[in-house]
């Protein structure tokens, strides 16, 4: 009892401190506390992020306090901010905008915060780590995918949102196989743009023009995602198009995966999002502990070559779709399957 009584005093006092000097609670090397800021929660992918972090990090005796901005550049900043003001001990952030956080981090930086970037990296900033999938590997298997069963022909290359760094990685991958059969002139690039914020019924409006402009004749779209591959497919749907022009995604959301199995969507990228979740997770606490992560790569954002962890993603076509059964991504009945 007198044991543990002074124990407690003595915790007390040190958090004092720490918290004088702006440090993180003293407690927190053993339940350290995780703040999760994500971009956006009302795309399918990031609540399950949520999920198997929370449960990682829970598993590692860490508790997590989640935000979601809604894509809202300033909700993000300010729930940051308040993540700053309660001395949590790490913070992972899936940025909305890549570019706009020099100064968010700079200040955890300064509270003795790690700060961890969460699949999409943070521009110019002094982050600790970066984990995420090869999103230019990503983009590669999306155009390889497409050229398999479009060799030649009318393309249309929709990218994501112009205020995420992915999006940028991506298009480079697909650029990296479109390009030789570009130059031998077997695939003519119709446009290209960029859909923000990633909106489906943006990416719908955009290929409805497209089709207009182009009299219907396109042969393939790569989309970046699978919710704008929805929009792009919803347009040439209308057009009675559907499952005639060949069109790529990411994500294996459910809706996608059962497109890929009805035919009007040609493939997914499948990227098991436990394994960055529990990545991510580690991470913040071998970080938080002053442990050294086991990293795969650096990249450079502008500021700093940073540490990362760059995990394999898979192509889905009709052919393998069962693997997202056997990965427990879904359930046959989820996908209608026998
Ligand atoms: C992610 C994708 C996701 C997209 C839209 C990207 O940064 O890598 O998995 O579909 O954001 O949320």
């Amino acid at each position: 009892m007198i044991r543990s009584a002074k124990r407690s005093t003595l915790l007390v006092t040190l958090a004092a401190i720490a918290a004088l000097a702006g440090l993180p609670a003293f407690a927190s090397k053993e339940k350290p506390v995780i703040g999760f800021s994500i971009d956006d929660l009302r795309v399918e992918r990031w609540t399950r992020d949520r999920d198997y972090f929370v449960e990682s990090a829970k598993g590692l005796g860490a508790e997590v306090n989640v935000q979601s901005a809604d894509a809202n550049e300033q909700r993000q900043i300010s729930q940051i901010e308040n993540l700053i003001a309660k001395k949590v001990d790490a913070i992972v952030i899936v940025p909305f905008n890549s570019k706009v956080l020099t100064n968010t981090v700079r200040e955890a930086k300064k509270a003795g915060i790690k700060v961890i970037s969460y699949d999409r990296l943070i521009l110019n900033a002094d982050v600790d780590a970066y984990i995420s999938f090869d999103n230019v590997r990503v983009g590669a298997l999306q155009a390889e995918g497409i050229v398999r069963v479009v060799p030649k022909g009318a393309y249309y290359l929709l990218g994501g949102a112009p205020t995420d760094n992915n999006a940028k990685l991506l298009r480079e991958g697909q650029m990296q196989i479109l390009k030789p059969y570009i130059d031998r002139g077997d695939i003519k690039l119709l446009g290209d743009q960029w859909v923000k914020d990633w909106n489906p019924e943006e990416a719908l409006k955009i290929i409805e023009n497209v089709l207009t402009r182009n009299a219907n004749k396109v042969d393939a779209i790569i989309a970046s995602n699978d919710g704008t591959a929805g929009g792009a497919i919803q347009a040439l749907a209308a057009q009675k198009l559907a499952g005639k022009v060949a069109v790529s995604g990411q994500d294996a959301e459910l809706a996608a995966a059962r497109r890929v199995l009805a035919g009007t969507q040609t493939l997914t990228v499948y990227k098991p999002i436990h394994e960055i979740a529990a990545g991510a997770a580690k991470l913040a606490v071998q970080l938080v502990k002053g442990e050294k992560p086991a990293y795969n790569a650096q990249l450079d954002n502008g500021a700093k070559k940073v540490d990362s962890v760059l995990l394999t993603p898979t192509i889905i076509t009709k052919d393998n779709v069962n693997l997202l059964v056997t990965d427990k991504f879904f359930t046959k009945e989820q996908l209608g399957i026998k």
